[in-house]
């Protein structure tokens, strides 16, 4: 599609926007996947709980030995909780995330029969797990697509690229649904985490070399389209919204005073 010719005539709907965007970044990154390493379905579980606000390279350092030393559900489960979190504790908010990976493989093994569930009902209701953790593991260990998987790269290239106006992570996915292909869904969030990581990084967008840029109305001014500029338009009262955000800021990497 021309887009740059097709916009001269007519202004392309986001939907179409959405389409070419996701047609660019399957031929920028062919051969992109998920950046964590596992072997197993509960590996994949577990590595993506420790990756909250956590790079995937500093998880896949941590996980070699924690996989060699408890490598399923069972021994995770049957493990002394100290010993988790001394081999999580790099990965940062390390307590929380060794209570919630023991929990999640104790219910694993007690009501799944020690196997990690293939539906979102059931997967929402393992410790630690959100939407996000259950759509990396069913569209990555299962080739189920429920939804799209939104971390802080897909929600900040979403908004920049205004095929969403919102920060929060349930209703920019649901806005994605809407504009993208089913089975293209896990496609979408893969490589937009690659764009983000190697061009539209969070501080500095390289618009200069994005093949995104005729498609992007924040383009050569991402900082007037940033979550940081809505949230500091936002008028932030009371303890629960100054808490949002300052973890909506931690999450895309944005100083907030
Ligand atoms: S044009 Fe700039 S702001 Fe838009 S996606 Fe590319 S790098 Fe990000």
């Amino acid at each position: 599609m021309n887009i740059k010719a097709n916009t001269k005539a007519r202004k392309p709907s986001t939907k179409q926007r959405a389409l070419e965007i996701l047609r660019r970044i399957k031929e920028l990154y062919p051969d992109a996947t998920c950046s964590l390493d596992y072997e197993t379905p509960v590996q994949l579980l577990i590595a993506t709980i420790l990756s909250a606000q956590c790079t995937d390279e500093r998880v896949n350092k941590v996980t070699p030995e924690l996989f060699r030393q408890f490598p399923d559900a069972a021994a995770i489960a049957a493990a002394e909780l100290d010993d988790i979190v001394t081999l999580v504790k790099s990965t940062g908010f390390f307590r929380n995330k060794a209570k919630n990976i023991q929990a999640a493989c104790r219910l694993i093994m007690t009501e799944f029969g020690g196997e990690v569930p293939q539906t979102m009902e059931a997967l929402l209701t393992l410790p630690g797990v959100a939407r996000k953790t259950a759509n990396v593991v069913l569209a990555n260990a299962f080739g189920i697509h429920m939804g799209v998987t939104v971390d802080t790269h897909v929600k900040r290239l979403s908004y920049r690229l205004g095929l969403t106006k919102h920060l929060d992570p349930v209703r920019v996915e649901q806005d994605l649904i809407k504009l993208l292909p089913r089975p293209d869904w896990e496609n979408w969030s893969i490589r937009l985490i690659y764009h983000g990581r190697a061009v539209c990084n969070a501080r500095k967008p390289a618009c200069d070399r994005c093949i995104l840029a005729d498609l992007c109305p924040s383009a050569f001014n991402a900082a007037a389209h940033s979550p940081a500029k809505k949230l500091s338009t936002t008028n932030v009262k009371g303890t629960a919204s100054k808490k949002l955000l300052k973890s909506v800021a931690l999450e895309n990497d944005i100083q907030v005073t």
